[in-house]
C-alpha cells in the first residue's frame, strides 16, 4: 500500500488522500480548501494526480471539505465508482447544489468560470454506489471495503480497506460523543495504518448537558418577554440537534412548545434525509419516535 496526502495535512480542510493498492488507485474524500482567498484559489488548481487514472473514490461524509471537489474530479476525467452510505450520497447532492449557487455568484464577481455547475453534479451523482455500515464488499480482487459508523453526521463512515494482509483505517471526521442523534463512533480494534482527523484534538468541549440547560434558560427568558430568538446554526446535524433539544426540553418540562421557524431551505431538505434514514440514527432517538408514532 502506498499512501499520499493531497489535502487536510498540516491543515483541516481539503481532505484528499490517494491510496495505491494492488495496482488500483483509490481516493479517500475529495474536499475543497476553505478559509481564505488563497485556499479558494487552490481549489481551481489541477489535481496532483490524473483523475482519469483513479479507479474508485470513497466518501466518508457529506461536508464540503470532504466532497466539494468531487464535481471537478469528474469534470477533469474521473469515470470510476464512488462508494458512500445512502445518507452521505443524498446529503452530498444537497450540499453541492447549495454550494453551486454560491460558486456561480462568486465566479461572476471575480470574473472567472465557477468551480462546478449543476450539470457537473448530475454527472457526479451517477457514479455513486451506496453501501451500509458493516457491509463488506470487494471493490476489486484483493481490495475489500467496509464502513463503520463514525458518529459525526448522518451517514458518516469510518473506512476500512483490507488489501494484501494490511488494513488501512481512515476515520474521515469523527463524532464528538455523547450525541443524542447518532450512536458514538465505532471502536476499530486492529489496523496496520490509521489516518485520523484531529481538528478539535487540542480542545476541550463544553459539557453538552450544560449546553441544553443554557438553551432552555434563553428560550424561557425570550418566551417570558414575548420576544423573538434568532439562532444561526449549521444546516447539517446542528439544526436537527437543536430541533431535537427544543422538543426534548418541552417534553421533559411539560411546557408549551414555542412557535419556531426553520428559515433555511437546505436545513429543511437535510431534515427530510434524517427522517428518511432512521436506521442511521441512535437507538434512543428511534425508540422515542416510535413511541410518538404509536401514540399519534
Ligand atoms: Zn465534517
Amino acid at each position: 500500500m502506498r499512501i499520499s496526502f493531497y489535502g487536510a495535512a498540516r491543515e483541516v480542510t481539503g481532505s484528499n488522500i490517494l491510496v495505491e493498492a494492488t495496482g488500483k488507485q483509490i481516493l479517500l474524500d475529495c474536499g475543497i480548501f476553505q478559509g481564505n482567498k488563497f485556499a479558494e484559489e487552490r481549489n481551481f488548481a489541477p489535481f496532483a494526480y490524473h483523475p482519469k487514472e483513479i479507479d474508485f473514490v470513497i466518501v466518508g461524509h457529506a461536508h464540503l471539505d470532504h466532497t466539494g471537489r468531487l464535481p471537478k474530479l469528474v469534470k477533469d476525467g474521473f469515470k470510476g465508482r464512488i462508494y458512500a452510505t445512502a445518507p452521505t450520497k443524498e446529503l452530498t447532492r444537497l450540499v453541492l447544489e447549495d454550494s453551486a449557487k454560491l460558486a456561480r455568484e462568486e465566479a461572476r464577481r471575480n470574473n472567472h468560470p465557477p468551480l462546478f455547475s449543476e450539470n457537473d453534479i448530475d454527472n457526479l451523482m451517477e457514479l455513486f454506489e451506496s453501501i451500509s455500515y458493516d457491509e463488506s464488499i470487494e471493490i476489486s480482487p484483493q481490495v475489500k471495503l467496509t464502513f463503520k459508523n463514525a458518529g459525526h453526521i448522518l451517514g458518516s463512515a469510518i473506512t476500512i480497506l483490507d488489501s494484501g494482509g494490511k488494513r488501512l483505517v481512515y476515520t474521515s471526521d469523527l463524532g464528538n460523543k455523547p450525541s443524542e442523534l447518532l450512536e458514538p463512533p465505532e471502536l476499530i480494534l486492529n489496523a496496520s495504518y490509521v489516518i485520523c482527523e484531529s481538528t478539535y484534538g487540542g480542545r476541550t468541549h463544553e459539557d453538552p448537558s450544560r449546553r441544553e440547560q443554557k438553551l432552555a434558560e434563553i428560550i424561557n427568558t425570550t418566551v417570558f418577554q414575548n420576544g423573538v430568538l434568532l439562532i444561526p446554526t449549521f444546516a447539517i446535524e446542528r439544526t436537527q440537534e437543536l430541533l431535537h433539544d427544543i422538543e426534548h426540553f418541552c417534553t421533559i418540562n411539560k411546557c408549551e412548545k414555542p412557535t419556531f421557524y426553520l428559515d433555511s431551505p437546505l436545513a429543511q431538505k437535510v431534515t427530510e434525509v434524517f427522517e428518511k434514514y432512521p436506521e442511521y440514527l441512535s437507538g434512543k432517538i428511534r425508540r422515542v419516535h416510535k413511541d410518538e408514532d404509536l401514540s399519534a
